[in-house]
């Protein structure tokens, strides 16, 4: 079994000039302990999840110890915080170990949590177990969904006190992605007229992460075109699980369109297009219905930073112009998947807002509407009782039934192979924000099991599992209270 110490860790971003980074060594922890492990997030960086109890890891994986190859450093960036200029940022509490050789291409590993920083601010450097839980729970899940992610490799935990609302305790996330550029590292060389340094970063992300844009008659603008791509594909993405992310400013923006740092995270229940997952943020600038033209916002924002590089307004305003014929196609083949239409037919549109309208005038929990609604017979409405009763206008229901079993006429759908397409397409288990607090409050009780427990349902989010049908259960009524804020 290899120890820590032989991590086959290179140190990629560590070769850019030392302006972009500070390095520092991670700051220990009191009798640091194991929380939980990703079986398939370290099969990624050729570990097993077993192995990583071990003490060797986890004190590498708390920051106690570097393991041997590991060029420590935090990276600086800045960004646009709710629509704001925010000025400089960076690593707060984040350190890079290095990356490491995988058949996909290199991956980065990160400790989150691990200390002071020249970054840091105001801040502490620590991350709680609460927060780091929930990045890793959802990092997982969302990996397991399909959609695009940072992933999240294991957490450990410290009895060494941390204050946030109340007193809780420290924990540090080990996250992993190829990179964790952000579209604020970009802004930061712009807003401080270094465009040496932000050609520098532009060049080395082309290089790493997009060669195939290398030899583009203007490789920068291929660069923020393909970027504004996956950012319209990532946020369709989460539109149609109901993800909301919550914080979506522009340095929490990944520049390879991975969904980034985990915070005050939600899923979609009761449908409303205006929720609000984050507590604090009060003008719901990050709601659901805004997450599309926030990711937009987000990618001028990018687009700006380039300028300099890709040359002319006319060719930066048409690389950022791909955004929303993108995530307008992007979105209409996830919604077709999901209710189970193989073609694209006229009245379409409507009849997915009408969908959406009826969904939200009944509070109808988003992801057992879909699950639900994949198991309807075309020739049987007096099966539909699972689903009818997710509506508390029932005659509406009817109404729209009528017309989707019309729709799904008009293209002869095959019960049996519609079935078969949606259970692949609407997950059954999503990370409720009630399951994550069980497990949570076990953890703070010492108990790590329902982590466990929970991530193994979440990594298949897609099967049933008969065991475990109370996690696709809608919320109990306590958790009607639970607020998430920004505090982590
Ligand atoms: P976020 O809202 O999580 O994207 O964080 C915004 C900025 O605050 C980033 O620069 C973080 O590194 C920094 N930050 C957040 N929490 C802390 C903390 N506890 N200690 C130091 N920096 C932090
Ligand atoms: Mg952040
Ligand atoms: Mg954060």
């Amino acid at each position: 079994a290899i120890t820590a110490d032989d991590l086959p860790l290179d140190n990629s971003f560590a070769q850019l000039p030392p302006a972009f980074y500070t390095r520092l060594m991670p700051t220990p922890l009191p009798d640091p302990h194991f929380v939980a492990a990703s079986g398939p997030a370290a099969a990624l960086v050729g570990l097993d999840a077993q192995q990583l109890a071990n003490e060797d890891f986890v004190a590498v994986f708390s920051g106690n110890r570097v393991p041997a190859r590991a060029q420590p450093l935090s990276a600086v960036y800045s960004g646009h915080q709710f629509g704001v200029w925010a000025g400089q940022l960076g690593d707060g509490r984040a350190i890079l170990l290095g990356d490491i050789a995988t058949p996909g291409g290199p991956m980065e590993l990160q400790l989150k949590g691990s200390g002071l920083t020249p970054y840091s601010r105001m801040g502490d450097g620590r991350a709680v177990l609460r927060s780091s839980i929930r990045e890793f729970l959802c990092s997982e899940a969302m990996a397991a969904l399909g959609i695009p992610t940072t992933r999240a490799l294991m957490v450990t935990g410290s009895p060494q006190p941390v204050m946030r609302e109340s007193v809780e305790t420290a924990a540090v996330v080990t996250r992993m992605a190829p990179s964790f550029v952000r579209f604020g590292s970009f802004e930061h060389w712009y807003y401080r007229d270094k465009h040496d340094e932000l050609r520098t970063l532009a060049d080395y992300v082309i290089k790493a992460f997009y060669p195939e844009l290398a030899g583009e008659p203007n490789p920068y603008k291929a660069l923020l075109k393909e970027v504004t791509l996956r950012t319209a594909r990532l946020i369709a993405q989460w539109q149609a699980v109901g993800f909301m992310h919550g914080v979506m400013n522009s340095d929490n923006m990944s520049i390879l369109g991975l969904t980034l740092d985990y915070g005050p995270f939600g899923f979609m229940e009761a449908f409303d297009p205006n929720h609000i997952c984050n507590h604090t943020d009060q003008h719901g600038r990050y709601s659901y219905a805004n997450q599309p033209p926030i990711g937009h916002w987000n990618c001028y924002a990018l687009a700006n930073a380039l300028l300099p590089l890709v040359g002319t307004v006319e060719d930066t305003q048409e690389a950022l112009d791909v955004y929303q014929p993108e995530f307008a196609r992007k979105i209409d083949e996830l919604l077709h998947a999901k209710l189970g239409l193989a073609s694209n037919r006229e009245g379409d549109r409507e009849f997915l807002d009408d969908t959406f309208k009826l969904m939200q005038d009944n509070h109808v929990d988003f992801t057992l509407f879909f699950r639900r609604l994949g198991k309807l017979q075309l020739q049987a409405p007096e099966t539909d009782a699972p689903l009818r009763d997710l509506f508390i206008d029932r005659a509406a229901f009817d109404a729209w039934a009528d017309k989707y079993r019309e729709r799904l006429r008009t293209e002869n759908s095959d019960d049996a192979a519609r079935r078969e397409a949606m259970m692949r397409t609407n997950p059954k288990y999503v990370l409720r924000n009630y399951l994550a607090q069980v497990a949570i409050e076990r953890a703070q009780n010492g108990d790590f099991s329902e982590v466990e427990k929970l991530l193994s349902v979440l990594q298949q989010p897609f099967d049933e599992q008969p065991d475990n049908e109370s996690y696709a259960a809608l919320p109990p009524d306590w958790a009607s209270h639970l607020e998430v804020s920004c505090s982590s």
